[in-house]
Parts: structure tokens; C-alpha cells; sequence
């Protein structure tokens, strides 16, 4: 499906194409610390995003592996994009809050259950949890992360 979106200010927008109809949660500490919860995310090619305002994004590579990028302006968190060659690069991932219309989706998986908040939790148990060693042993990539 086509979606589009933008930040909180306005300033960035995207409009994106041959978006898939799931969503995916990290609770890995970073995702945990740059959202302020759980980053829900719809990962999409790169190349299906257009963006608008792009002089607005900022971004900063918190591991060797992989950046985050965010609105100069107001601060909305944008994206998440694998920067090194290997398993899931090509694709950026965007906060499922950030879409215009962010219905339409189901959830596919969760990631690093291990770490969830006690107290919080996600409804529904018909999807695919993945441990930290369930997320490592899928890609070693990520062993310097969180
Ligand atoms: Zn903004
Ligand atoms: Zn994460």
C-alpha cells in the first residue's frame, strides 16, 4: 500500500510506496531510550521512501552498524536504517507514529521480549517473540548492540 507522513513540525514529510501491512516492536535498551517506550516500526525499502525536507533530518550512528535520524526541528524521531552491508540493510525502518494513518497494520513480531518493561505488554500472543539470543542468533551483526 502507499503511505505517507511526517514529523511533528511539519518540516519532514515522506510519502512511500509497496508498504507492507505489518508492524514490528524493539524493546532493546535503545529503541527504549531514543522512543522513550518501544520503537514500533514498519521497515520499508529505502528505495520506496521519498522524502520532503530532507535539510531537516539529522542523524547519528549509535553502533558501528546502523544510524537513527530525526527532525532537526522538533525532534520526532523518523527512522532507523542499517548502514552495513548484510542482513536487513537496504531497508529503513519508520515509526508506526509517524504515518498519517497509521491503521491498516497488524503486528508481525517483538523483539528483545527479554527486556520488555515489567509492566508493560503488547496484546496479542499470535505473532512472532524474539528473546535478545533469538535476535543475536538471527544476526550476529548485532552483537555490539544494547
Ligand atoms: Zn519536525
Ligand atoms: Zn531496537
Amino acid at each position: 500500500m502507499d503511505k505517507s507522513g511526517g514529523c511533528l513540525c511539519g518540516a519532514v514529510r515522506f510519502d512511500a510506496v509497496n508498504v507492507p501491512g505489518t508492524f514490528g516492536i524493539c524493546h532493546c535498551p535503545m529503541c527504549r531510550r531514543w522512543t522513550g517506550s518501544a520503537l514500533i516500526e514498519v521497515s520499508i525499502a529505502s528505495e520506496d521512501i521519498t522524502w520532503t525536507g530532507a535539510e531537516h533530518i539529522a542523524t547519528r550512528a549509535n553502533s558501528e552498524w546502523a544510524e537513527r535520524g530525526w527532525c532537526r526541528e522538533c525532534g520526532t524521531g523518523l527512522f532507523f536504517r542499517q548502514t552495513k552491508p548484510g542482513k536487513w540493510f537496504g531497508a529503513t525502518d519508520l515509526p508506526l507514529g509517524i504515518f498519517d494513518d497509521p491503521n491498516g497494520f497488524t503486528i508481525s513480531h517483538e523483539i528483545y521480549v527479554d527486556q520488555v518493561p515489567d509492566g508493560l505488554a503488547c496484546v496479542g500472543t499470535d505473532h512472532k517473540r524474539l528473546t535478545r539470543a533469538d535476535v543475536l542468533a538471527l544476526n550476529p551483526d548485532l552483537e555490539d548492540d544494547a
